[in-house]
């Protein structure tokens, strides 16, 4: 079994085939620390976490880099509005974004980059495009690419560009010998954040940026660049022209676009002020129910947070969690090695079936499902001839790609419960007593008391089960 991935370049889904064999160098576009990272930051993180995991997973040496823009216009502008030094306010809401990243469970990228550190990287590359007639410096010391220097414009978009439009808007960017010429550098304003260059001071735009990173950092091409769908369109067009017009050479050989997050049905958007932070979502969910939330998806489809979305994920990620706490105390020693061994080799191969197939996440949960109902079955008949602890420490194995179910089952039940506990204002000594309450009522035979107290504690989360060997209780949710 090959991967397969998506090309969004090419718009077919290709053999994965590296440059160097075993070895993956990786690129994806960050967050602009302009304020608080939100949910669809933490969608395009996650997918990228996953990507990374499920390559080391298959063998492949993977260097992914993922930068942070940390000076551009809407980093000034929030800045200046909050009194702030724009450097110290981009550095506050880094070292906030970190720890959310932390949180939320992805690991560390090999590099972090950020646009602040690469300045003169980010100088030698415009002039280079200048020297060799890609750029072109205005008289107010900024410095433009010039669009119709690069042919193969449009071949990431596929969007038909009109390089005989000369039409200049001199009123928005003075100094633009055409429309579509974007901006590499732009000259500083008075009292703004700036660097010396050889073009008077000023600072780099954002599409460079991600252009003399990579070169830096990876070299002038790479297997897999990503981003978000919303990216497409001009930045990684741009970063293709600034890239192959330096180097001569194909720049990245994958391009990979997760979707784009809706929230219950409308796009996230600042005029419905519907936008969802992701340090509100870690405050109520755990990092593996919005992990969960966010890979029951295909990453390249656009992903809709509705209401029931996260209560529905912590759901089936308890239930995981329960199947696997059952386990404890079992005896296994009489299993079938052979019939054990079939059954976790048809797990893997499931799931390297599906995650070979683009990194289908979807897939890999919606299989998931069979293989707890599995354990399940097994576990209700009297004896069963597979090793179950066997085969959930593959599953557990498996979905620490997703880096989901990696915790001890015990100490997450433990968690939820006393989360739930708490929102519903109960604690554990309050259920033990309306449980012999109730024992009381049936032993006097007063049916109606003992379905109250029943009927109230499920109004308050909790669900009394009662067994042969008396009543328990676990969380409703
Ligand atoms: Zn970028």
């Amino acid at each position: 079994m090959s991967l397969k991935v998506y090309n969004v370049l090419t718009r077919a889904k290709e053999d994965f085939i590296t440059l160097t064999p075993g070895v993956v160098k990786m690129y994806a576009c960050g967050i602009t620390v302009s304020g608080d990272a939100h949910i669809g930051h933490a969608y395009q993180s996650v997918v990228f976490d996953v990507i990374t995991r499920y390559l080391r997973y298959a063998g492949y040496d993977v260097k992914y880099v993922r930068n942070y823009t940390d000076v551009d216009d809407k980093i000034i502008a929030n800045a200046a509005k909050a009194g702030e030094d724009p450097i110290e306010f981009a550095e506050k809401f880094m070292a906030q974004t970190d720890k959310e990243m932390d949180a939320l469970g992805n690991a560390h990228p090999t590099i972090m980059a950020r646009a602040t550190q690469c300045i003169d990287d980010i100088i030698n590359f415009v002039q280079k495009l200048i020297d060799s007639g890609h750029a072109y410096v205005s008289e107010f010391g900024d410095v433009y690419f010039r669009l119709d220097s690069f042919s193969e414009y449009g071949k990431l978009s596929h969007i038909q560009v009109d390089k005989n439009d000369t039409g200049v808007r001199k009123d928005v960017e003075p100094g633009k010998q055409n429309d579509l010429d974007f901006a590499l550098w732009k000259s500083a304003k008075p009292g703004e954040i700036a660097w010396d260059s050889p073009w008077g001071k000023g600072r780099p735009g954002w599409h460079i940026e991600c252009s003399a990173m990579n070169l830096k950092y990876l070299g002038e091409q790479i297997d897999i660049h990503g981003g978000g769908r919303d990216l497409v369109f001009p930045h990684h067009e741009n970063e293709i022209a600034q890239t192959e017009s330096l180097t001569g050479k194909q720049f990245a050989k994958y391009w990979i676009h997760c979707g784009l997050v809706k929230v219950n049905g409308q796009k996230m958007s600042k005029s419905l002020n519907n936008g969802i932070l992701l340090k509100d979502v870690l405050a109520k969910y755990d990092a593996d129910t919005i992990r969960f939330a966010l890979l029951r998806n295909t990453y390249s489809a656009d992903i809709d947070i509705t209401d029931s979305l996260l209560p529905e994920s912590l759901k089936h990620v308890y239930k995981m969690y329960s199947v696997f706490n059952s386990l404890k105390d079992r005896d296994f020693s009489m299993s079938d090695k052979a019939k054990t061994e079939a059954k976790i080799k048809e797990i893997t191969d499931g799931f390297e079936k599906a995650m070979n197939d683009n990194f289908n996440t979807l897939e890999v949960i919606a299989a998931s499902f069979g293989w707890f109902n599995f354990i399940n079955a097994e576990l209700t008949k009297k004896t069963t001839e597979y090793d179950l602890q066997a085969i959930a420490d593959k599953i557990k194995e498996l979905f620490g790609v997703l880096n989901i179910l990696q915790q001890k089952p015990e100490e997450y039940i433990a968690n939820i419960r006393s989360k739930i506990l708490q929102q519903n204002n109960l604690n554990a000594e309050d259920i033990e007593k309306a449980i012999s309450e109730r024992a009381t009522a049936k032993q006097n035979k007063d049916w109606a008391t003992a379905d109250k107290i029943r009927a109230e504690m499920l109004d308050k989360g909790i669900v009394l089960k009662d067994g042969t060997t008396g009543t328990s209780w676990d969380i409703n949710l």
